[in-house]
């Protein structure tokens, strides 16, 4: 008797219209919902049909229908009582008693924000489009008066001696160059974003291709006082089919990323062959640096558009947040994954895998031990940072005291010169070697960085004598303890 009780309550209460009827089609229970929504005070004198008169005809014997009475759902039109209608998704069951049951939910609003939504859907795409082809315009055109101003600025560099004109002019070949990027990366990334960017997969040396990425970073990266070693493993063939020129550009992207996030230690690019499905072969890529490292919140973001890690690393570093996407982007479209393993203050090991194709005839090399192993162990095995690059960090130690001064006889002689920019980049790193310094020596540190930023000629060369015998004393002081 309680169960039925409580039953009867559970219907009474239930958010979905419930209706039982008689064979005559009678109505001889609604519940609240069902009541509320049709508009009836009591489930009396109501016949079936006055309901759904789509689904059920009134007749002598009762009701006739065509409704199958299966335990499925429905879309069908309810009325109220004041011949309104609205649509609901049904459900009707013979019980064993003889009578009908009907459940019934109110799909108005499903409906209506369905439809909603995909108007609002097919807006935005349009929009997206329209915007996509706008950016593609606009970059487009931006190109060609950037390339004129290019050309023009190299063939005055050629005839140009006065030195000071000279400095003008590679500052504005330089202006033009970095503008040059900028609109590429705009471009790829509207075309990739509207769906437009198609792969040019040619035959092309492997060997050359890493050469050719070797060569235009090698002079930057040692200039920067940073080694660069590049190798692959011994079992990728001489010629392959893929798009040589976007790869190029996933490996700069990566490789001008690590060369501005690190001051101290390598550089690394390697490359494993680590599967093959008939002529296609699977490559990794590994570009490794001892930079300054991402912080585990921020690795998932640094793959959308525009994101950056904070603004502070964007005043400090430029860029435009676009690279990475760009690289996730062209890397799916060679049917692989992007990803990235750092330590923050330790570097970073950005990893890709793309399928290219063997071409006919070529022969590929026998696997060597290397390309047997799984892509995420590579990661792990390899240290992001080795032993020398601890020493070198550790504020006091030989190394530390070496790469100190080195640098900062760098830093004088770009100054001297008047390459601030260089002379900052020389700057940063001293700043970084004297993190774990004592108070006195990371504030003249930090002065020397903000001398040389403001480009004084003064007091960058106040503070770096400063620095110097500061570093002299330190280096005297555990000596003459001991003496
Ligand atoms: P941007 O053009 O701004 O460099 P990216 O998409 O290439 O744009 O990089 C996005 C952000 O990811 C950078 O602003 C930086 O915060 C972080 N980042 C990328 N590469 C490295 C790296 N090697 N070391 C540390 N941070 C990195």
């Amino acid at each position: 008797m309680e169960k039925k009780e409580f039953l009867s309550s559970l219907v009474e209460q239930a958010l979905e219209m419930v209706l039982v009827f008689d064979g005559k089609g009678a109505l001889t229970y609604a519940n609240t919902e069902a009541r509320e929504k049709l508009g009836y005070e009591e489930a009396e004198n109501i016949h079936i049909s006055d309901i759904f008169p789509m689904i059920f005809t009134k007749t002598e014997e009762g009701f006739s229908t065509e409704y199958a009475f299966e335990r499925k759902t429905e879309n069908m039109a309810a009325y109220r009582k004041n011949q309104t209608c609205f649509p609901v998704e049904a459900r009707i069951v013979q019980s064993g008693d003889g009578q009908y049951v009907c459940m019934a939910n109110d799909i108005l609003e499903k409906e209506f924000l369905g439809k909603e939504v995909a108007q609002v859907r097919y807006e935005a795409e349009q929009a997206m489009k329209v915007k996509s082809e706008f950016v593609a315009n606009v970059t487009h055109e931006l190109r060609t008066p950037v390339n004129g101003i290019l050309g023009n600025v190299r063939e005055l560099l050629e005839r140009e001696s006065d030195s000071g004109k000279l400095k003008n002019l590679h500052l504005m070949e330089r202006c033009c160059e970095n503008m040059g990027m900028i609109i590429n990366n705009i471009l790829d990334f509207s075309k990739l974003e509207a769906g437009k960017f198609t792969l040019d997969p040619q035959r092309f040396h492997f060997k050359n291709m890493l050469d050719y990425v070797k060569d235009s970073h090698i002079r930057r990266i040692t200039e920067k006082g940073l080694d660069f070693v590049v190798s692959m493993s011994d079992d990728i063939p001489e010629y392959l089919i893929g798009d040589e020129l976007r790869i190029v550009q996933i490996l700069n992207n990566l490789i001008n990323n690590a060369m501005k996030f690190t001051s101290i230690g390598r550089i690394s690019v390697e490359v494993v062959k680590t599967a093959q499905v008939n002529d296609k072969i699977e490559l990794y890529f590994f570009v490794m640096d001892t930079g300054i490292g991402i912080d585990k919140k921020d690795e998932d973001k640094l793959f959308q558009s525009f994101s950056q890690v904070d603004a502070s690393i964007s005043r400090q570093y430029g860029g435009t947040g676009l690279g990475l996407n760009i690289c996730k982007e062209l890397v799916e479209l060679m049917g692989g994954t992007i990803g990235v393993e750092s330590e923050k203050g330790k570097g970073s090991n950005f990893s890709f895998s793309i399928w290219v194709t063997v071409p006919e005839g070529e022969e590929v090399p026998a696997a060597s031990g290397l390309a047997q192993r799984v892509p995420s162990d590579f990661n792990r095995q390899r240290p992001i940072q080795e032993a020398g690059e601890d020493d070198i960090r550790q504020y006091g130690s030989e190394a530390n005291k070496d790469k100190l001064k080195r640098t900062l006889s760098k830093l004088i002689l770009c100054v001297e010169m008047e390459n601030w920019e260089k002379a900052e980049m020389f700057a940063d790193t001293v700043k970084q070697l004297t993190g774990e310094a004592p108070r006195e020596v990371k504030s003249m540190a930090l002065r020397l960085k903000m001398a040389v930023q403001k480009e004084n000629y003064e007091k960058t060369s106040a503070a770096y004598h400063a620095l110097d015998a500061l570093i002299e004393e330190e280096k005297s002081e555990p000596g003459e303890g001991q003496e």
